[in-house]
């Protein structure tokens, strides 16, 4: 056989996961060294240029030699620095997009065990090594997967034989990732277009059980700005007949959850049910830290309330001082931002809309409140196309698993339905590492081992399976 036929690119199995296993202490010091960079979603465009940059050389190092730095959209539409390629094979053959982010939330170093851009590893009570440090599963676990799969199937050979394209973009964290807009603006962009499209983002419904992410909540978020007074005055002279800004807010927040439920109680919110598998209690209450003595609310089971029906909550307040630094002082103006997630079918736009006109009728004492629109993204709902089985044939076959788990995902990725609009016939698959216990945007972040290297190897088994076996041009 030739070097260069195709059939010396498809390795059998064993070949694969042995070529990510001996891959893996390099993907683990490459994602402990992208943890150090301290890519923040709020950053200057500067800093995180640096990581993109960081980024592509690593891709342009395993042979993705298009990996560049790039923005796109213009002006005030301009994106963050993201990395993109696009290796061009061959006409006919399938053409893969894989996506994922390297910028990061924010972390309160206070609230952390160890230091959230000083990477740690620490065996947890299964004997898996972990990885400690922002980041480190949401989403640079998923920049080192597409790295990790390209690597083990290119090996030091040319090309793969698949359009291969990718994304890795700065700005997944911010809530309004310029790249949906630009997407959903801009549907017949070749750079987005792709058969297979590959979010390496979301995570096992716990470690070592194969899953995916069929489903999506979307999210609206929103504040709400009470104005009662001109300037701060003395509570003493005027408390009384005045009212007071933060009181007239808090007596409509209170009004967004049922009083008895604690279901939200905005009228004309869609539901939507999927039959997801079941999130017990106990471990629902664990991952999320819910104290004993907190009751959980809103009806029906976890898995349909987190990931089938809305939630609302207040992430941020200003207009008064904290505690301590406080005065006898009437409260003028106060905002509450909201963040409201949305059944994965709801229109955002009807959403924002129905809770606008629930904080206007809930405002007390002839007040108007002004309801100002702080982002938004749809929901999602997986379709699956021609490559469906492979997807669930790389992931039974990388866990040695008997069943993939479909899950529903609590939280949003808009840009997935841009993918989707814009893809209409494109298998969209959503995984990575992200199991609950890596605990993503919240204090000690982390990513499980074992879990980079079964998702690797799944990566790396799915672009395999997808290959053409059209001969490869020098
Ligand atoms: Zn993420």
């Amino acid at each position: 056989m030739p070097p260069d036929s195709p059939m010396t690119m498809v390795l059998p199995e064993d070949q694969v996961r042995d070529r990510v296993h001996r891959l893996l202490p390099e993907l683990w010091n490459t994602l402990s060294d992208l943890v150090r960079d301290r890519s923040v979603a709020a950053n200057p465009q500067p800093q995180l240029a640096v990581t993109a940059q960081t980024i592509a050389g690593l891709f342009q190092k395993a042979g993705i030699t298009s990996a560049k730095v790039e923005t796109i959209g213009e002006g005030a539409d301009r994106s963050a620095p993201m990395v993109l390629a696009n290796e061009a094979a061959h006409p006919g053959v399938t053409t893969v997009l894989l996506y994922a982010h390297y910028d990061v939330q924010p972390a309160d170093e206070r609230l952390w065990s160890t230091k959230p851009f000083e990477p740690t590893e620490r065996m947890d009570e299964n004997h898996d090594m972990r990885l400690y440090g922002r980041g480190a599963a949401d989403d640079k676990s998923g920049v080192v997967m597409h790295l990790g799969a390209i690597k083990a199937l290119l090996g030091n050979r040319g090309k793969l034989p698949l359009n291969l394209k990718l994304i890795v973009e700065g700005e997944e964290e911010t809530g309004g990732s310029k790249l949906e807009q630009y997407i959903a603006a801009n549907p017949d962009d070749p750079r987005f277009k792709a058969d297979l499209i590959i979010i390496a983002d979301t995570g096992n419904i716990e470690r070592g059980a194969p899953t995916l992410t069929e489903t999506l909540r979307g999210i609206v978020t929103a504040d709400v700005v009470v104005e009662t007074l001109k300037g701060k005055v003395h509570s003493g002279m005027y408390g009384g007949p005045a009212p007071d800004a933060f009181m007239a807010l808090v007596q409509m927040l209170a009004t967004l959850q049922d009083p008895k439920t604690g279901d939200v109680a905005i009228d004309g919110l869609s539901h939507y049910d999927h039959g997801w598998p079941t999130v017990s209690e106990a471990s629902y209450r664990k991952n999320a830290g819910v104290l004993p003595t907190t009751s959980l609310i809103g009806s029906g089971t976890i898995e349909k309330l987190i990931y089938g029906k809305p939630s609302i909550n207040v992430v941020g307040l200003s207009g008064l001082p904290l505690v301590i630094g406080s005065a006898n002082v009437l409260c003028p103006k106060a905002t509450a931002r909201l963040s409201m997630r949305l059944a994965p079918n709801q229109d955002p736009e009807a959403a924002f809309q129905a809770l606008e006109a629930h904080l206007v009728a809930a405002a007390p004492w002839g007040l108007k409140p002004k309801v100002k629109r702080v982002g938004e993204g749809s929901g999602f709902i997986s379709s699956p196309g021609e490559h469906h089985s492979e997807v669930e044939r790389a992931l039974l076959e990388s866990y040695h698993a008997t069943a993939v788990a479909k899950a529903g995902q609590g939280g949003s990725i808009p840009l997935v339905n841009a993918f989707q609009q814009a893809n209409p016939e494109a298998d969209i698959v959503l995984w990575g590492c992200e199991e609950p216990t890596a605990n993503i945007h919240g204090v000690d972040e982390s990513v499980s081992q074992s879990e980079l290297e079964h998702m690797t190897l799944a990566e790396a088994l799915l672009l395999q399976s997808v290959m053409s076996p059209i001969p490869i041009q020098h």
